[in-house]
């Protein structure tokens, strides 16, 4: 249960005062629907309002707080010109001036004869002093509240600043003040103030500095919030180290078959992951393992000898991929290795049905099957084991970890493999897995040619295809791949088969479109003809972003690669240079090109490790933006950014594990301010891991 202490902040906003359904929408569409989502609504900038001259010094061009008496109204002449109101001090005159302005309005606000405070910036028109529409109109008792320093705020169409800023300072009157969770020796280390205090400092800037995010008051409260974020992963694993394990030990007979079977030799990294899993899985303790490599590394055959493991072991593997394709890949990479050792693979996906189903989930209940393929349909209420041991879950950021859990539940005590080829900086890593174990595979299997990636602009187009002419008649395979327009799926769609159109009237015959809106059915079919048929190009959304498998596309061209994050490039092109041939990546990109581009497309070009990668692309546009936080899995933070704050994010993991050392399942004194915090920062899923224990 949340803490009473906390039920105004989880309040709507309508709660507030002169807060109604209108504006709440407005206010859900810019920070969410409760109080609490206004606290976390930081000023970006501030408004100087303190300059306070007479009428007679005012400089033009400054924002100014003036206190004058209302001379006459003078209403415009015609609706295009403006509404004047003439207004003095005891040292001279100044005009407000409105457009489209609403006369009663303005009388109301501005009646004759009487004194205001107005608030806005100074002008100079045809010689005389003016402002043009004022920040702020009020009584004269307000002036001390509005001659002050006024937050700037992100804003939405439909809400203005005062709004904005009048409804932050009525949420922060509701905010108690709360126990203190963190730490009194790095309280006074790092000088923050009580939480209520820097809450309310964070709101009410005073400089220019105090906007930023490394000043004290909004590092107290990013460190709350990486706090929260880091006490709930000790306590997700702590909880799942608490879990009854039991220990699967395989002789090695299937491994050794598959593996004298295999073409080529593993790489070094491929042997360390399986013996890691292979550890881990002796061990009477539950497996949670994140296998991390770059397309291309070898991660599924590493998987697959974890399964083996389970198989000698006399238990069953399940492997959950996140799209058709990518199951049928692992698929047909994984059954022949497995027929070798006279091990048995079903693939299980949406598309079977009736019999075919059946056959395969009886077979599964009984373990004719050993080791089962397939997408979330494994996850389906009839799916039964007869004895499930490991799951791997491949791109596991696709799934929710409802998904993951439910696979989890499928057997008994079972060890679990997550796969990505994500390359997530170290950083990113801690925030969203804490001290998961890590095996990563770091070097690309022996024989693969760097991949040669120029940077072109879209305006030459033209030679581009002219190339591709060339290389087409060599035989080659293309990706061609279209840009995310815009968040829609509709537009991507249609640039895409337009640029298809286009390429199959100089290419007849040879241009094929995979998009994410085709049928498991079509897209196979396309993926089929390109892989083993007539089409040698590929048009294609970004749904071949992940791990599709044709060894022999050696050509990637990239529209608007600009527009793409450097993780998803890196991903895209990892399409290419598979097989033997040399390959090629061209990222086309739209000019002109902002200097952050411009080094985002030159490190494509320098480097093809993914890791390195990925720390240039979190150094030049911080983590949201490179996973794209929500579909990443990865923790959506909204007072810390971990590019500023990543230290912080170091400490919180020190702290949170100190305080999870010492008490174990919060109970001890600085408990209830430590279940504050996980409720305040909406961290209280992991609560729920306390009683469990
Ligand atoms: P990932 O899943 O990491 O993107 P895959 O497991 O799909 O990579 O491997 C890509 C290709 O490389 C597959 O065809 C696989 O058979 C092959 N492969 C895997 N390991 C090696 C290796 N050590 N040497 C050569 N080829 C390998
Ligand atoms: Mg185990």
């Amino acid at each position: 249960m949340r803490p009473r202490l906390l039920f105004p902040l989880f309040a709507p906003v309508t709660t507030l005062p002169g807060v109604g359904p209108r504006l709440a929408k407005l206010f859900e569409r810019l920070a969410g629907p409760r109080v609490v989502d206004l606290l976390w609504h930081m000023p970006v900038g501030l408004i100087d309002r303190r300059y306070a001259p007479k009428l007679r010094d005012a400089k033009e061009g400054a924002v100014a707080t003036v206190t004058v008496w209302v001379d006459g109204h003078e209403p415009p002449r015609s609706p295009r010109l403006p509404y004047r109101v003439r207004c003095r001090d005891e040292t001279g005159f100044i005009n407000l001036v409105f457009f489209h302005a609403r006369p009663e309005y303005l009388q109301k606000a501005l009646p004759v004869g009487e004194q205001r405070v107005v608030s806005g910036r100074l002008e100079r028109f045809r010689d005389q002093l003016q402002i043009t529409h004022p920040d702020h109109i009020g009584p004269i008792s307000e002036l001390e509240q509005l001659r002050g320093i006024e937050p700037v705020y992100p804003l939405t169409t439909g809400l203005t600043l005062k709004v904005v800023g009048k409804a932050v300072r009525v949420a922060l009157e509701r905010a108690p003040e709360l126990p203190e969770w963190i730490d009194a020796a790095l309280l006074s280390r790092a000088g923050w103030q009580s939480w209520r205090t820097a809450l309310t400092a964070a709101h009410n800037p005073d400089s220019e500095a105090a906007v930023e995010p490394s000043s004290l008051p909004r590092q107290r409260l990013a460190y709350d919030e990486l706090f929260a974020n880091q006490l709930a992963v000790a306590l997700v694993r702590a909880h799942q180290r608490r879990l009854a394990g039991r220990p699967i030990a395989g002789d090695g007979r299937l491994r050794k078959k598959v593996v004298d079977a295999l073409p080529f030799k593993l790489t070094a990294s491929q042997n360390d992951a399986v013996k890691d899993i292979v550890a881990d899985m002796a061990r009477d303790a539950r497996m949670l393992r994140l296998l991390q490599g770059d397309v291309g590394s070898g991660k599924t055959l590493v998987a697959f000898l974890g399964m083996l493991n389970a198989v000698e072991a006399g238990a069953q593997g399940a492997f959950m991929a996140p799209t058709e394709i990518l199951a049928r890949q692992h698929f047909n990479t994984i059954e022949p290795l497995a027929r070798a050792g006279g091990v048995h693979v079903a693939l299980l996906t949406g598309r079977d049905k009736g019999k075919a189903r059946q056959g395969i989930l009886d077979s599964l209940a009984d373990g004719a099957i050993d080791i089962v393929i397939g997408t979330h349909a494994l996850v389906q209420e009839d799916v039964a084991f007869r004895d499930l041991a490991i799951a791997v879950v491949d791109e596991q950021h696709r799934f929710g970890v409802h998904q993951r859990l439910l696979l989890a539940s499928k057997g008994r005590a079972i060890d679990m493999l997550v796969m990505t080829a994500t390359p997530i900086p170290r950083t990113l890593m801690l925030a969203a897995y804490g001290d998961m174990d890590v095996s990563r595979l770091s070097e690309k299997p022996a024989g693969r040619h760097p991949i040669d990636t120029r940077t072109i602009p879209l305006d030459r187009i033209e030679e581009v295809v002219a190339a591709l002419r060339r290389v087409l008649e060599k035989d080659a395979k293309v990706y061609w791949v279209c840009p995310l327009v815009e968040e829609s799926e509709a537009v991507d769609l249609a640039a895409a088969s337009q640029r298809q159109a286009e390429l199959s009237a100089i290419f007849p015959g040879k241009t094929g479109l995979v998009h994410g809106r085709m049928k498991g059915s079509e897209k196979d079919a396309v993926m089929e003809a390109f892989a083993h048929g007539p089409l040698q190009i590929l048009v294609a959304t970004t749904v071949i972003e992940v791990g599709v498998d044709v060894p022999d596309a050696s050509v990637i061209v990239i529209e608007h690669a600009e527009r793409f994050g450097l993780a998803q490039l890196h991903q895209l092109r990892g399409r290419v240079g598979r097989g033997e041939k040399p390959s090629t990546c061209l990222l086309l990109y739209a000019t002109p090109l902002g200097a952050t581009a411009k080094s985002r497309l030159a490190i494509m070009r320098e480097t093809e490790d993914g890791f390195r990668i990925a720390e240039e692309d979190f150094r030049l546009r911080g983590p949201g933006e490179m996973l794209g936080t929500r579909q990443s899995g990865m923790p959506d933070f909204r007072l810390a950014d971990l590019a500023v704050h990543r230290e912080l994010l170091a400490t919180a993991r020190d702290d949170a594990r100190l305080a999870l050392e010492r008490d174990p399942d919060l109970r001890g004194p600085r408990s209830e301010a430590l279940r504050t915090l996980l409720y305040l920062m909406e961290r209280d899923a992991a609560v729920k891991y306390l009683r469990s224990g």
